[in-house]
């Protein structure tokens, strides 16, 4: 019998067991490489997925087969092969890390990342047909805000298993929640999240940072249940801060959190600001702004812009605030430039200085 990856999910699973800190990852008895962790992919050269526990290649399958679920270790019901669509910047930062967990990665992007794919150990697919026969437990749409209802309208829904999980990662949530609900058929489950993180503030670990997540839909049946939970387990062993938000209530924090930042950050990138050898705290907080926004495509700032609609408003508070504080400077100046014009040589006011 040809197993089936829904198998994973056809019973209860246990609980991911709790990642040790951080600190004591390294320690082999305490958290085995994703090598040893007696893995159920292996990447062929031809660039294909094999499952070596069972030894049979895992695509094209028909999702209704029978399944033996009594073979399956309950470690392998957890993990998952998750596609990532769009493996530019952010899609690779977290396939390392889904790769890293012992998950089966399979990429696909607009431009050619298979060396970059290779490296990390997933796969690479260049044409979405492929990419879908080989059936995916959740697709991760990380694509630029701008382009991904093109990208999503491109792909081959239809050759996807009748169950599928679909993710999104934008920096903006209400989008692509419409989106989804509006293009994807009624069997598929959506979860919208947003790490709020990147490459740059998560290169030292995801610890303590936040992870917004909105269940839009998520089946009754348990091995639906089951592969959400898995899913959103990878952020909680990394340690990230689960936020369970809806996609409004995230848009409307992070317009303020989000467009603030990097708006004030790529200002400050216009000045051209320099380190010096007398640099504040102050200061180098702005520098380390500046490389952290500045570091990220502009098409992300565009699309935090385009897609969420308190941003427009937000600019315009942001331009009454600078006005309003240039204001009062000037306003001071004026005042204290007044005082020495019609100061008296003798410490008292010229005539005429009050009438004015
Ligand atoms: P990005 O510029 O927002 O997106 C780059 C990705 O979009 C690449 O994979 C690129 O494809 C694809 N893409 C761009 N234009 C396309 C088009 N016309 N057709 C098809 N694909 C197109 O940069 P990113 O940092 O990688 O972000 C990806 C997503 O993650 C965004 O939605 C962003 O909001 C979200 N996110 C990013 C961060 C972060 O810190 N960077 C944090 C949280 C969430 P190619 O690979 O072919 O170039």
């Amino acid at each position: 019998m040809i197993p089936t990856q829904s198998r994973w999910f056809a019973s209860p699973s246990p609980p991911l067991p709790t990642p040790p800190p951080r600190a004591l990852r390294n320690m082999p008895s305490l958290r085995p490489k994703p090598a040893l962790f007696n893995p159920i992919f292996r990447l062929t050269k031809s660039g294909r997925l094999r499952r070596t526990s069972a030894g049979g290649a895992v695509r094209a399958m028909d999702a209704a087969q029978v399944f033996d679920r009594e073979s399956e270790e309950p470690e392998q019901r957890a993990r998952l092969k998750i596609a990532i669509v769009g493996f530019g910047n952010f899609g690779q930062f977290l396939a390392r890390t889904f790769v890293a967990q012992g998950h089966a990665v399979i990429g696909f992007s607009r431009s050619d990342h298979s060396a970059a794919a290779r490296s990390l150990g997933a796969a690479f697919f260049r044409d979405p047909h492929d990419l879908c026969e080989q059936h995916p437990d959740v697709v991760v749409l990380c694509t630029s805000i701008l382009s991904t209802e093109a990208v999503l309208r491109s792909l081959p829904l239809q050759r996807l298993r009748r169950s599928t999980l679909f993710v999104d990662v934008l920096s903006v949530k209400e989008f692509p929640k419409n989106l989804f609900l509006q293009l994807l058929p009624p069997d598929f489950d959506i979860v919208c999240t947003h790490p709020m993180f990147g490459p740059e503030s998560g290169k030292h670990g995801w610890s303590g940072l936040p992870f917004v997540y909105d269940k839009v839909r998520v089946g009754d049946s348990e091995d639906r249940a089951d592969r959400c939970r898995h899913f959103l387990d990878i952020f909680a062993r990394e340690g990230c801060r689960m936020v369970d938000m809806s996609c409004t209530e995230h848009d409307e924090n992070a317009a303020e959190i989000q467009f603030l930042t990097h708006t004030v950050g790529r200002l400050l990138a216009r000045l051209d600001l320099k380190s010096t050898p007398i640099n504040t705290k102050g200061y180098e907080t702005l520098l380390e702004l500046v490389e952290n926004t500045c570091s990220d495509s502009f098409d992300l700032y565009n699309g935090l812009f385009m897609y969420n609609n308190s941003s427009t408003e937000l600019l315009e508070r942001l331009e009454l605030a600078f006005n309003s504080l240039r204001k009062e400077l000037f306003g001071r100046l004026h005042v204290n430039l007044r005082k020495q014009l019609f100061q008296s040589p003798n410490g008292g006011s010229s005539p005429g200085a009050d009438e004015n």
